[in-house]
């Protein structure tokens, strides 16, 4: 704005402050209204959220003894009625309003605890206009499980579980793509995503997590951040697909494109925070004793690794996915979605099919066919790992013991002993021993033995 007197003549300064009494006038007469309001629960925070024009000018301030957030909100009518609010799960009470100034709405939200509010404005999406958002974020309780387990130890004796999270897309505010019916994508992956999950748990050596198992927004990032709190060796996010016309169907895989993968490993290198979160635990990339060079060409590589494993396991499902429904693209497909971006899991984006075609938008709705999808996602799954199953794991165990049983060779691992080598192969040290020509029951990690046929 420097130099903007020398610039405008006269004349253009005098319509120039005219436009911007106009503005002011119209502002401080025409009213807008608070037309809807609308609260979605979360584990962490309840997000309350006020339908309204744009570019209105709000204060929020807490208050103590009792807990209570104050929402100013200046030159506004509330055309909306907030006592019908369901307030279940969300810390609040009760929610009072009243007129202010004549012409201002003060809006008192009364809270079983103290939250942290923070408020910001919202462009419209596909379902509705400009909003105002107050998050209530819970801060005494924990927003995001600890690391529940702690460092798996690589050892050929154990038998954890492959944990495989999922992300239904979207949620509470966002609701992803609508259909020509009205069908949101929100509520049909987070319906395939819980039937993923039942699926995935009832099958031993698998254990499955949700991102969210309710209709609440969780940003991308925190996304994420859970897949790595839960030590994930897997993330799959799943999605509906849409365009502008009806005619595009079919279901698609997506990976993270490398390109994508080198801004986000600037990012996480900025993100100190972030940093520590890498330390330790089974495929983590440990940086703690690295300088910034080296962190960033681990985490390179550590992207590359996971980006290549993500078009393994997702060229598994793709072709499951295949056999029940018309594939959109006959490959994975890569781009630098913002989910996929873990340094160090491997993450796909199922895209289930397009709700913009009404044909595929009845599809999606019915539950036999979110059932066949994804016993699809999970057969691809089971697939990739059965092939190439994580150490530690029961199915790299079980892919052992099956090579053992048929006789050959066995590679002593850490943690092995001779005696533990005996019993998975239902033999005995002796016959080991003798098997091999050993004259003790001594073996060294590396060390290769033969195994009798049993
Ligand atoms: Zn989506």
């Amino acid at each position: 704005m420097l130099g903007m007197k020398s610039y405008f003549t006269k004349g253009w300064l005098r319509v120039w402050v005219l436009a911007w009494l106009v503005v002011a006038v119209s502002a401080g007469h025409a009213a807008t209204t608070v037309e809807g309001a609308r609260i979605w629960p979360a584990p962490d925070h309840t997000r309350v959220v006020f339908d309204i024009g744009a570019g209105v000018e709000h204060s929020i301030f807490a208050l103590e003894k009792p807990a209570r957030l104050v929402i100013d909100i200046k030159n506004v009518k509330l055309g909306a009625d907030l006592s019908r609010l369901e307030l279940g799960g969300s810390p609040i009470k009760r929610i009072r309003s009243a007129p202010r100034n004549g012409r201002d709405l003060r809006v008192v939200l009364d809270l079983d605890n103290a939250i942290k509010p923070r408020s910001f404005q919202l462009e419209p999406n596909q379902q509705y206009g400009h909003r105002l958002v107050v998050d209530l974020i819970q801060e005494n309780q924990k927003a995001l499980p600890t690391k529940d387990e702690p460092v798996l130890q690589d050892n050929a004796g154990s038998r954890r579980d492959i944990i495989v999270v999922i992300d239904a897309g979207h949620g509470g505010e966002d609701p992803g793509a609508i259909g020509p019916q009205g069908t949101r994508e929100k509520d049909i992956v987070l319906s395939m995503a819980k039937t993923l999950e039942s699926l995935i748990n009832s099958q031993p050596g698998y254990k499955a997590k949700l991102t969210r198992n309710g209709d609440y927004y969780i940003d991308l990032r925190s996304r994420t951040v859970l897949a790595r709190k839960y030590n994930a060796d897997l993330f799959v996010s799943v999605h509906a697909d849409a365009f502008r016309t009806p005619q595009p169907r079919g279901a698609s895989v997506f990976a993270l494109s490398q390109r994508g993968a080198t801004s986000e490993t600037a990012r996480w290198l900025a993100r100190s925070e972030n940093r520590s979160d890498l330390i330790g635990g089974v495929g983590g990339v440990s940086l703690g004793d690295k300088n910034d060079v080296l962190a960033g060409v681990l985490l390179d590589l550590s992207m590359t690794a996971s980006i290549n494993a993500s078009i393994g396991v997702g060229d598994y499902v793709l072709k499951q996915l295949g056999g029940v429904t018309k594939l959109h693209k006959p490959g994975v497909e890569q781009a630098a979605f913002a989910v996929l971006k873990s340094p160090d899991i491997p993450s796909i984006l199922v895209e289930a099919g397009f709700i913009s075609n009404p044909r595929e938008e009845r599809n999606l709705k019915s539950s036999a066919y979110q059932r066949r999808i994804s016993q699809a996602v999970f057969g691809g799954i089971d697939s990739y790992f059965n092939s190439t199953p994580p150490p530690g794991t029961l199915l790299a165990y079980n892919k052992r013991q099956a090579q053992n049983l048929a006789g050959g060779q066995y590679r002593i691992q850490r943690g092995d002993t001779l005696s533990a080598v005996a019993r998975r192969n239902q033999t005995t040290v002796n016959e080991l021993m003798r098997h091999n020509g050993l004259s003790n029951d001594r073996v060294l990690v590396g060390q290769t033995i033969e195994i009798p046929a049993s």
